[in-house]
């Protein structure tokens, strides 16, 4: 494997090892984790935080986390849960760390993290606003403008207490009242505004029920699950960068204790050291879309056959295209991560696969675009093998077999009546070898009434099959693939191809659905090297000339395995 892309959090990391930073009893001195939102399906642009977070564990010897960030009970459900660790699995990583489990919900810690809320209060950082979510919004101010205080922001502690339980406890309806950090709202930083950390949602909760009718913020509730996890570096995406020094104010509050004018001390929940943030670009690839939002309206709106109809940027879909978890990683690998937002060119996924693959894969011969190919003076009845390695630069992998005949199946574009220049392969008087077979010379074309060339004829050459000495004396040009007629067997095959034509399919604000490539999915039958039948679903081959095909997880089925290409040998789109 490739050595690791070195990046600005490899060199954080490695300062922090050798300071010591994280240096705790019984603990690995890096925990990252990756935290998705169970609200869709995961798709490239989060197997570049999966790679990250579960590579830079693996590097150095820690271990990462997978935590479901599920405090929006109305967009979050199980199926989404369970198709992300099916994702992150199939990936390559695990969260088992010494025979435990790090498989977390934001949701365990819902008990916690209302006691921290209650401590907040009576510490004086955090109040119940009776304002409307529109009257709050009206008064954070603006960039040039500091918001205005609400008028609840000095209610008594004991009040905001009283009400804040009450909350809890279902007396009001969603949206009557919030919990708000009180911070500072002339901060240059809108998110230090008093943010919002508390909402009443009177809502189903896929896995904690109707217990709860309150529900924390999304930036409350992320610093304290990664110090209740005790992260050590937590990694996210740049446009949290602004969020960074809420999660900082969270952590400092709960690490610190505060004597109350009765004498009591709280507080306390946390110790140091504490979790970081940092920030790196998320993935933007070309020929792509990355929004969720987006890819639920391809789905929905049926555009696609499904999260893992092979187009999609899902990982479910790349996995169906055919895609292996090694290229997927290759690729994050090269694009390494970088400080600062960019374009990644769709060309650099399809080359990771190739690189993959090309070792890997099998190859075989498929006809796609079929043509008669009839050899008027082979013997009926003779049936020749023809051998051909499983892999050319791996000959101890072995040999493959299958029949030459009197009739083959070859591509029609291997035939020009009239050759263009520089064309050698078969046209009336030309030479070409049967690859893995004889030197055969084409004498004419069978056409039908409009023109149209229905077969081809050709005499072959008995000296001249490859691996005989004779085959030494036939020089040529052209060298083409074929099956035979009578012992192909026929295949659905889909040619898949990017699902937008341009670059950037939803620049500008324009609808990304008039992007689509009308030709990212094509069926065919075609004809298939007889081996081909026993290929098992997620069996993958390099077609010769073709590019890397996989037998479909889905639609396969025993005897009947059906392909769906993967990517072309070469990069069509001048990426
Ligand atoms: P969306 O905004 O489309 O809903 P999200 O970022 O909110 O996506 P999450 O489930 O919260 O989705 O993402 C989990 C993790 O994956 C987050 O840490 C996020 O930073 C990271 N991530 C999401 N999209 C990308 C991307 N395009 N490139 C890199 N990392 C990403
Ligand atoms: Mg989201
Ligand atoms: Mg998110």
């Amino acid at each position: 494997s490739e050595p690791s892309n070195s990046n600005f959090l490899r060199a954080i990391i490695e300062q922090d090892n050798k300071k010591g930073t994280y240096r705790r009893q019984g603990m690995p001195d890096v925990i990252t984790r990756f935290p998705p939102e169970p609200n869709g399906y995961l798709h490239i642009g989060h197997a570049k935080s999966i790679c990250l977070n579960f590579g830079l564990a693996r590097d150095y010897s820690g271990r990462c986390h997978l935590r479901f960030d599920d405090t929006n009970p109305t967009r979050e459900n199980q199926e989404f849960v369970d198709t992300i660790i099916d994702s992150v699995k199939w990936l390559g990583f695990s969260w088992e760390h010494n025979d435990t489990d790090y498989l977390n919900y934001a949701s365990d810690y819902f008990d916690t993290l209302y006691l921290m809320a209650e401590y907040l209060i009576e510490a004086g950082h955090a109040y119940v606003d009776s304002q409307t979510a529109e009257e709050i919004a009206a008064t954070r101010g603006s960039f040039s403008e500091p918001g205005k205080k609400s008028p609840y922001r000095d209610r008594p502690a004991a009040e905001s207490l009283d009400l804040f339980r009450r909350m809890k406890n279902g007396e009001f309806p969603d949206g009557a009242l919030v919990l708000r950090a009180k911070i500072d709202m002339a901060s240059p930083n809108m998110n230090m505004r008093d943010p919002v950390i508390y909402r009443i949602r009177h809502a189903h909760h896929h896995r904690t029920g109707e217990r709860w009718c309150i529900y924390p913020m999304y930036d409350y509730t992320h610093p304290i699950s990664d110090a209740l996890e005790n992260i050590t570096h937590s990694i996210c995406t740049l446009e949290f960068q602004d969020h960074r020094p809420f999660y900082d104010w969270v952590l400092a509050r709960l690490t610190e204790t505060v004597t109350l004018p009765d004498g009591r001390i709280i507080g306390g929940f946390l110790a140091r050291p504490l979790p970081h943030q940092y920030e790196f670009a998320r993935l933007n690839m070309t020929y792509s879309i990355m929004s969720k939002r987006r890819l639920i309206q391809l789905v929905e709106e049926g555009v696609v056959e499904g999260w893992d109809d092979p187009r999609m940027p899902t990982i479910v879909g790349l996995r169906r295209r055919g895609y292996t978890p090694e290229s997927i990683q290759l690729f994050c690998e090269r694009i390494g991560v970088a400080k600062s937002d960019g374009w990644i060119d769709m060309a650099t996924l399809e080359a990771s696969l190739r690189d993959d693959l090309d070792p890997k894969a099998p190859r075989a011969v498929a006809v796609l675009n079929p043509l008669k190919l009839v050899i008027d003076n082979f013997p009926e009845n003779l049936k020749d093998m023809c051998s051909a390695p499983l892999h050319p630069h791996y000959p101890e992998r072995g040999e493959r077999q299958f029949p030459i005949s009197k009739e083959l199946w070859i591509e029609r574009e291997d035939f020009m009546e009239d050759p263009v220049k520089g064309y050698f392969r078969l046209f009336p008087g030309n030479r070409v070898r049967l690859r893995y077979g004889y030197v055969v010379e084409c004498t004419h074309a069978d056409t039908d009434e409009n023109g149209n060339v229905t077969a081809v004829h050709c005499t072959y050459f008995p000296d001249s099959k490859s691996g005989t000495p004779g085959s030494a004396n036939y020089k040529v040009k052209g060298n083409i693939h074929w099956v035979s007629a009578h012992h192909a067997f026929q295949a659905e095959v889909r040619l898949f191809d990017r699902l937008f034509s341009d670059p950037h399919p939803d620049a500008g604000g324009r609808d990304f659905r008039e992007a689509l490539n009308p030709n990212a999915k094509a069926v065919i039958t075609a004809y298939l090297e007889p081996g081909l039948v026993t290929a098992l679903p997620e069996d993958r081959f390099q077609f010769e000339r073709h590019g890397y095909f996989i037998a479909d997880r889905e639609d396969s089925t025993p005897g009947k395995p059906v392909f769906n290409r993967i990517v072309t040998l070469r990069d069509s789109w001048g990426g």
